[in-house]
């Protein structure tokens, strides 16, 4: 493709760059496919450019606050991407900063569109990063979207949305840690929480965006869908089954949907039955679990196994209940202290905590006894936010 522009502005598209001929005033763009592409793009701006590792970030000088969020996702995106889901088949990959008239972001391959309304601008603080988390899901659409183009039907787009927000978690996890990712996942679900229409929701498999909440669906519950699978599964035989899944239809004449998906992970399965329960649940039903202690009380006790120091101890005995729909395991936590992470995003000093997993089915309520070798402060449900809930504030108490 050769683009023809003024010659202060730089003209980027989807591909390799190889050539850039000035004349009168005016320069031509030379941008040539390294790698077979679906779809084209176009971009040109007077910008400034950041580059990392086979990553570039093109954008307004007047504000680089989060160029560097921005780049780390790319280059993080390109180092673990390809680890977890296989070879990033193209040379470079770009991000091009387009001003606010608009507000979203477009994964294209090699060169993504990302207009400054949605993390150029965002305020950035080690446990929340916008500009980082954005970048980490159109980033994912180079593998899922591009590298695997899904069906145009029912259950196709959770394939490219749903997974890109599960990889943005995956990402944040990696290089951010638990805290960025809690983070991110906890705000998806409580916008799922807020807006999802329950009388009106059709399970994954079937949601291909035409209802008013559909969005909220197939992003949000979407992402989540993915991570409990991924919990269930374990992360190297998820992996291994994406890999499979995308290279199996990477180049195939016909684009997969969900069942697609659920088909070429479920040989990977360690525990088939366990991955049956989880995919049938979040695919092909609508459930939702809810959490709630219903009582919880904790007494002090004198040496013992796992006894502090001053051989004190503290056991919390509780009853958790799910008045939703799912049923999942979950994990019930005693914990030294309320803040876990402090606003570097790191794991305070001194915070200590004791679990235990429970499986709750719909309506379900049981009793757990924590022994704590500490002076237990707060009883959390889903501690590293592993199962999508309604009302997770609900589900944790001071004791
Ligand atoms: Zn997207």
């Amino acid at each position: 493709m050769r683009i023809t522009a003024p010659a202060e502005y730089t003209v980027n598209s989807t591909g390799v760059l190889t050539a850039a001929a000035l004349r009168g005033g005016r320069r031509t763009w030379t941008w040539e496919s390294d790698y077979p592409l679906r779809v084209i793009n176009v971009a040109a701006g007077r910008w400034a450019v950041r580059r990392g590792q086979g990553t570039a970030v093109y954008y307004d000088p007047g504000h680089p606050y989060n160029v560097d969020s921005i780049l780390a996702a790319l280059d993080g995106a390109r180092r673990w991407y390809a680890e977890w889901f296989g070879p990033y088949p193209w040379r470079e990959l770009r991000l091009n900063e387009f001003p606010a008239i608009a507000g979203y972001g477009q994964g294209n391959a090699t060169n993504i569109f990302f207009s400054e309304a949605v993390g150029f601008l965002a305020l950035t603080t080690p446990a929340s990063d916008l500009a980082f988390a954005v970048t980490a899901h159109e980033a994912a659409h180079q593998w899922w979207g591009h590298i695997l183009a899904a069906g145009d039907g029912p259950g196709g787009i959770i394939l490219a949305e749903g997974a890109a927000n599960f990889s943005t978690m995956l990402l944040l996890d990696q290089v951010r840690g638990p805290a960025a990712r809690i983070d991110f996942a906890t705000r998806s679900e409580a916008f799922y929480g807020e807006f999802r229409q329950p009388g009106d929701e059709k399970p994954l498999a079937e949601t291909f965006g035409a209802r008013p909440a559909d969005v909220t669906v197939i992003y949000d519950k979407g992402g989540w869908a993915f991570w409990m699978l991924l919990q269930q599964m374990g992360r190297e035989a998820y992996f291994a089954g994406a890999r499979h899944f995308i290279a199996q239809y990477h180049d195939a004449p016909g684009h997969p949907v969900l069942q697609h998906f659920v088909a070429a992970m479920r040989p990977f399965a360690p525990d088939p039955a366990g991955f049956d329960a989880v995919a049938d649940q979040w695919f092909f039903k609508v459930v939702m679990p809810e959490y709630r202690i219903v009582e919880a009380r904790k007494r002090r006790s004198a040496g013992g196994a796992g006894a502090g120091a001053g051989g004190e101890t503290w056991e919390v005995v509780a009853r958790v209940a799910n008045s939703g729909t799912a049923r999942m395991p979950i994990e019930v936590a005693a914990a030294s202290r309320g803040d876990r992470f402090g606003d570097d995003g790191k794991e305070t000093a001194g915070y200590r905590d004791v679990r235990a997993i429970l499986v709750l089915g719909p309506g379900e309520e049981r009793q757990v006894r924590l022994a704590c070798p500490f002076d237990p402060q707060r009883l959390v449900v889903d501690p590293d936010a592993k199962v999508l809930q309604l009302q997770r504030k609900a589900a944790s108490i001071r004791l």
